[in-house]
Order: structure tokens, then C-alpha cells, then sequence
């Protein structure tokens, strides 16, 4: 039998079984603080609990810590991280250093991208993540762990190599823009932001947390009515059914009137901008007949557009535009008054885009 892992329990949930117990409510807090403040790797280390609490944890919940499998980019720069997970499962995050605001954040952050399942059953065409299909959902603790394995990576660098040598925490926004579609994974990847969110857990702040998806329309309306103030990002990448059919099944499923439609009502609740993606793709979706659409669009959600170069994907046949290209797309976009941005890709060099590392790393292991 797995046990539950105690990453996946509230602060209220922990409380309730060390109530149950006849354990102090104290207690609770000196296991929050070993868990989130000192992310601890062991039910031994939690040396102020009593020994036989320690003993009643261990056989009751399981402690699990992402193992880092291989890490790409050095220094402030973008960084990526393999983790093998207990099944032996891979997930990547990737640490992004100070950024200009682009979902609306302060710029002086660090922004961590995280997964949220193993794979992805949505098969768009030019997705890494994709293209072996669907393995399963994180579990709460996996997509919590992403943020304290980094953390606790970072803290036992060398001073000079780590991150920001005088901090005691680096993540301070998540993107969860990684491997998976996070809406599919919807009551995880809830209760995974509440924990990073809890002034005990993660300490985030929700409007620091961005949620991208490929159109989940039902679970876009959801989302709306969730008390906390999550970021949404629309992976939009057409802007015509016609287009985006081509690209993303998904479309099929919720066309664009549908999905339109949920993101108007979650902008109608909520007030809050949402920003649609659009990675640019030679002979796809770069012409320039596609930008009228797009502004109609963003203008219907009071939407800004980020505009992202293609990153090349091993054992794919799609191309990144000329530099020319994206910037003709941008200017067309802006004479349309819709506030858009191109981003100038950081970490292509390290096969930043989502699942790409895993992908090479499981094919070589297959070889071996
Ligand atoms: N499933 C969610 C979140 C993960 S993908 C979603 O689709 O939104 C995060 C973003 O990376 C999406 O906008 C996705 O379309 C984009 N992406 C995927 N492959 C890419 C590539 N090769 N180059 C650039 N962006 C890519
Ligand atoms: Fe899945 Fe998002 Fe990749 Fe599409 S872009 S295959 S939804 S991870």
C-alpha cells in the first residue's frame, strides 16, 4: 500500500491527525517549519519531534524528495532541472533568474516553471512534452517538491555559485507552464498552489502564480470561481479554428467560440488580465493574416499577447520564424492597439522548451 505523502496535507488536514493522535498543536507547526522553512529530507533530521511521533509519521506517511537526475545552464542564467520521481519517472522544472515583467510580475524575481504531470495526453504537434504520450498525474507533494528541491539545491551551492548567495528563499513566481496540461491535473495542482501559497507552505503569493493551458475550457470556468487570485495564460498559437487545428487537437474538443466564451466569463469574475501565448512557427501561424484575428480576439478578453520564437524540437519538422518575421508580426499586432511583447528566448540553448530534456534523457536511456 503507498501511503500518502505528508507534502499533500494542509495545515488544518495535519492538525485534524495529530489531533486525532493526542499530539499538541504545537507539534504541527514544528513539522510545518521542518517541512517548508528548513525542507527537510528525513523524519530523523525533525530532531525536536519526539522520537515516537517521528516513528508514528513514518509509518503513516511517506516523505518523498525529488532526486536530481541532470541540470543544464550554469549561473544566473536559465537553468534546468531533471528530477526522477519514486516511480523512476521524470519531470522537469526550470529556474528562470529576473525576467522582464512578462505575466505582469515585478522583474527582479525568479520565476520557476514547474510540471504537473508526467507527459501529456493533449499532443499538440510541435509539443515535446507530447510526443510519448500521457504517464500520469503529479501527485500534490511532486508539484510542492519542485519548488523546495530547488531551493534546497540552491541553498547547498558553493557562495559564489549559488543563485542569490544572500537569500534565503530564490522562488518567488511559479509558472506552471512545464510538462503536462495543469487544468487536466485540476485538484492537484489547486491544492499544490494553496500549500506553495500558505503563509506555513510556500509563502508565494497567488498573483504570482501563473497557470497556462492549451484551452481547457470547462476548467477555465472553474478556475474562475476559485477564491485565489491565480495568473491564466491561454496557449493560444492561432487565431482561426483553421489554424489551430492544424496544431492542436485540443481545438477540436473546445473550438475557439467555446473557449473564447470560458475566458470571457473568467475575465468577466475575476477583472484580472489574462495573457494569451503565441509561439510564432515559420509557414504555421506567422502570416500576417493571422493578427487581425488575434487582436480581434485580445481585444474581445482585454488580453496582452506574448509572442514566443519557436524552439526547435529534436524529431520535429517545424522552424523557428526569421528574426525578421517575429518582428513584422509584433509591429502588425501593435498597430492593431493590442499590447503585445516578443520574447527575446532565453535558455534555447539548453532546450528550454517543456520536456525536451526528459525526452532526450529517456530516449538515451532506452538506447543504453
Ligand atoms: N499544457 C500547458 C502548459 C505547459 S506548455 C499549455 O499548453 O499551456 C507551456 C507553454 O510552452 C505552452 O504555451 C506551449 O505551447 C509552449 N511550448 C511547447 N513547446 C514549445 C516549443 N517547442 N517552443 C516554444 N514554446 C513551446
Ligand atoms: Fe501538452 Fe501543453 Fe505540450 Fe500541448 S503544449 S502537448 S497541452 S504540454
Amino acid at each position: 500500500m503507498t501511503l500518502p505523502d505528508i507534502k499533500s496535507l494542509t495545515r488544518e488536514e495535519l492538525e485534524a491527525q495529530f489531533k486525532l493522535w493526542n499530539e499538541p498543536a504545537f507539534r504541527a507547526t514544528q513539522l510545518l517549519d521542518w517541512l517548508y522553512a528548513r525542507r527537510a529530507t528525513s523524519w530523523d533530521a525533525m530532531t525536536n519531534l519526539p522520537k515516537s511521533l517521528r516513528e508514528k509519521l513514518r509509518e503513516n506517511f511517506s516523505l518523498q524528495i525529488l532526486g536530481l537526475a541532470r541540470k543544464q545552464g550554469a549561473g544566473d542564467t536559465t537553468q534546468k532541472f531533471l528530477w526522477q520521481l519514486a516511480d523512476g519517472a521524470f519531470i522537469e522544472s526550470v529556474l528562470i533568474p529576473a525576467n522582464p515583467a512578462l505575466y505582469g510580475e515585478a522583474s527582479d524575481r525568479h520565476t520557476l516553471c514547474i510540471s504537473t504531470q508526467v507527459g501529456c495526453a493533449y499532443g499538440c504537434r510541435f509539443c515535446a512534452s507530447g510526443l510519448d504520450g500521457w504517464k500520469r498525474n503529479l501527485g500534490v507533494h511532486e508539484i510542492v517538491e519542485q519548488i523546495l528541491a530547488v531551493e534546497r539545491w540552491n541553498a547547498a551551492q558553493p557562495k559564489e555559485e549559488s543563485v542569490e548567495p544572500t537569500a534565503d528563499r530564490i522562488v518567488n513566481n511559479i509558472v506552471v507552464m512545464g510538462m503536462g496540461e495543469p487544468l487536466a491535473n485540476y485538484d492537484n495542482l489547486i491544492a499544490a498552489l494553496k500549500i506553495l501559497n500558505a503563509p506555513w507552505g510556500g509563502g508565494i503569493g497567488a498573483r504570482r502564480m501563473t497557470i497556462s493551458t492549451s484551452g481547457l475550457a470547462p476548467q477555465i470556468r472553474k478556475l474562475a470561481v476559485e477564491p485565489m487570485q491565480f495568473r491564466l495564460a491561454i496557449s493560444l498559437h492561432g487565431a482561426t479554428d483553421e489554424v489551430r487545428n492544424r496544431i492542436m487537437p485540443v481545438n477540436k474538443k473546445y473550438p475557439l467560440h467555446e473557449l473564447t466564451g470560458a475566458c470571457e466569463d473568467y475575465q468577466k469574475l475575476k477583472g484580472r488580465m489574462i495573457t494569451l501565448e503565441y509561439i510564432l512557427i515559420a509557414g504555421i501561424n506567422d502570416a500576417l493574416d493571422q493578427t487581425r484575428p488575434l487582436a480581434t480576439l485580445a481585444k474581445k478578453l482585454y488580453a496582452k499577447v506574448n509572442l514566443i520564437p519557436y524552439n526547435k524540437v529534436e524529431g520535429l519538422p517545424w522552424v523557428r520564424p526569421a528574426e525578421e518575421v517575429c518582428d513584422r508580426f509584433l509591429t502588425a499586432l501593435e498597430k492593431l492597439d493590442v499590447t503585445a511583447t516578443l520574447r527575446r528566448e532565453k535558455g534555447g540553448d539548453i532546450d528550454a522548451a517543456c520536456g525536451q530534456l526528459r525526452l532526450k534523457t529517456e530516449r538515451e536511456l532506452k538506447t543504453q
